[in-house]
């Protein structure tokens, strides 16, 4: 029996394991991509150890993004262990992405301590220094959300 994406009423076009949450939506709001806030259906899972997620202009085409990017990471190389070596690149919680698939993964290094000089992300500005400016980004990006421009479709 095909599994219900949690969140939604929509059942998973995939055959995932039943060890692997899945979740989505069909309206997300993004916030603080490159050319500002958009709206997106969403498709989420959580295989062990990383966070995969695909983003379209319906439910469905955002599971078909998540679904090819769990093939790539359930196929790493096959060799074991499945993944690495990891690479940093942007990341200093300990975060990192795997050198033969690509895909990202949580606490594969140690952190690196935050340079005191480094910007604010836009979520620290809410939640840590509650920045007026921030929070009224955020209010009117969700708010304003149906008139958002869509996410690029998938493919
Ligand atoms: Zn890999």
């Amino acid at each position: 029996m095909a599994r219900i994406i949690k969140n939604t009423r929509t059942e998973a076009q995939h055959d995932w394991p039943d060890t692997v949450y899945i979740q989505g939506g069909e309206r997300g709001v993004v916030l603080g991509g490159p050319d500002g806030a958009y709206q997106t259906a969403f498709f989420e899972a959580f295989p062990g150890g990383t966070f995969l997620r695909g983003e379209g202009r319906i439910l469905a085409e955002a599971e078909e993004m998540c679904w090819r990017q769990y093939q790539v990471w359930v196929n790493c190389d096959g060799a074991t262990p499945a993944h690495g070596p990891y690479e940093r690149r942007q990341y200093t919680n300990g975060a990192g992405f795997c050198t033969r698939c690509g895909i990202w993964a949580s606490k594969v290094f140690e952190p690196i301590p935050d340079d005191p000089n480094r910007k604010p992300r836009l979520i620290e500005r809410v939640f840590v220094d509650r920045d007026p400016e921030a929070i009224e980004e955020v209010l009117t990006a969700v708010a304003d959300a149906a008139d958002l421009p869509h996410a690029p479709s998938g493919d």
